[in-house]
């Protein structure tokens, strides 16, 4: 795409994102087009279209800020096909959905001002969106899903619980990626959870999972979770990884955030010369460090690792009543502070490879902290917020 034709999407897109309500009223108008013209869709999607309408957005606001990077858009449009098979979606659908956003476009911008030029820069756009998620969804030969079997669920903390599944068939999913994954007491509602193991034979699969109060599936994933439940995981998704031969490694995590971390500092266990790797392990109280004895053992075996609880209070709270926090010998010790800026105090990681793993608002923080050192966000790798 040329400049202008950029410019012109991105000042269009401007005034969806500069109204509070632009994202909403753009994505039920993109729906209403496509249930209206396509009734059985609606069949693919689960009832409530709310998580659904906040990752579209996401998704297009992405592509709209990255036009000027048309290889991260092409592996994101891409990986995003691929994802879209769970639901039966096939590569002819994406003409329509394609029509449909084209059509919330227009009518959101008024007819007044959808001018030709905008007209034809955002056809450009959408015909790229539907080449690359179709090209996705048809060049990937692993299946739709894989199904697996719960063999283990433990509440590590009252919100956040370690479930342990065997798949049928082992999952071929890279350390650091994260997979679509369905429960049965929440049919057709999918949500991304990051294995906290490496891809093996055994077909074992760890998840760390943390309750959002208020949110559809996480509670019933902590609360319900049962051994013998059958899951639905979907293809593989994300690229966070380490370059071996590259420069050392600063890991920044925070709660379940550590999963995909933990899963490439495993596999990096099984390789004989690794990179220097310094994983800051965030949480809010110390009770919330609910894996660095992990970490630890794992540190004591592998000099290259470092390990540096990080927390923002120093005590926990007057409702915990589990074991106090206790630091080995030779450990490093507790270090207490936003952890994006903990971090930045602690040294400079400039010429490093950097990973920021959590919530979306400590991705955000933890970035820009980082930024205000002279890191460029390009620089850092993190799942998409
Ligand atoms: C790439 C990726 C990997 C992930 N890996 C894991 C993982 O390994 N373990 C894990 O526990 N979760 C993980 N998540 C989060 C998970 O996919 C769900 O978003 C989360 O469990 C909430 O789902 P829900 O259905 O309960 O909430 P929803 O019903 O989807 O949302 C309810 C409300 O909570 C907000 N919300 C959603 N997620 C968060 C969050 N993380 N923090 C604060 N507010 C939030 C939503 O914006 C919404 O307003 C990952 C997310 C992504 C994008």
């Amino acid at each position: 795409m040329n400049a202008r034709s950029i410019a012109l999407v991105r000042t269009n897109f401007r005034s969806v994102t500069a109204n509070p309500q632009g994202g909403t009223k753009l994505i039920t108008s993109f729906y209403s087009h496509l249930f209206g013209k396509n009734p059985d869709f609606r069949a693919l999607f689960p009832v409530s279209l709310h998580s659904q309408r906040e990752r579209f957005f996401a998704a297009i606001k992405f592509v709209v800020d990255n036009l000027d990077n048309p290889a991260r858009v092409m592996t994101f449009l891409e990986q995003l096909g691929r994802d879209h098979r769970k639901y039966g979606v096939e590569a002819g659908h994406y003409n329509a959905a394609g029509a449909a956003l084209l059509a919330a476009l227009r009518e959101y911008t008024g007819d007044l001002f959808w001018t030709n030029g905008i007209d034809a820069a955002w056809r450009e756009v959408i015909a790229m969106l539907v080449e690359a998620m179709a090209n996705g969804a048809e060049s990937d030969d692993l299946p739709a899903h894989w199904e697996a079997t719960v063999v283990g669920h433990r509440r590590v903390l009252d919100n956040l619980a370690i479930i342990r599944l065997l798949s049928d068939e082992p999952i071929p999913y890279e350390a650091g990626q994260y997979l679509p994954v369905r429960i049965p007491q929440r049919p057709m509602m999918w949500r991304y959870l990051s294995p906290a193991i490496p891809s093996n034979s055994r077909c074992e699969i760890e998840f760390h999972v943390r309750k959002i109060s208020g949110g559809w599936v996480s509670p019933s994933l902590v609360n319900e979770t049962k051994v013998g439940d059958r899951w639905k995981l979907g293809a593989p998704l994300g690229g966070m990884r380490v370059y071996q031969d590259g420069a050392d490694v600063l890991m920044v995590s925070s709660g379940t955030g550590l999963a995909p971390l933990r899963a490439q500092i495993m596999e990096m266990t099984f390789s004989g010369v690794n990179p220097r790797v310094h994983l800051f392990l965030g949480g809010r109280h110390p009770c919330d460090l609910y894996d660095l004895e992990t970490m630890w053992r794992i540190s004591q075996f592998n000099p290259w690792l470092t390990v540096v609880p990080v927390v923002e209070q120093p005590n926990d709270p007057w409702w915990y009543s589990g074991p106090s926090l206790e630091i080995p010998e030779g450990m490093e010790g507790l270090h207490i502070g936003r952890i994006g800026q903990v971090v930045t105090r602690y040294g400079a990681w400039k010429g490093h490879q950097i990973q920021v793993s959590g919530s979306p608002l400590m991705i955000r923080s933890t970035i820009a902290a980082l930024s205000e050192v002279g890191i460029p966000p390009a620089r850092v790798q993190h799942d998409p917020v």
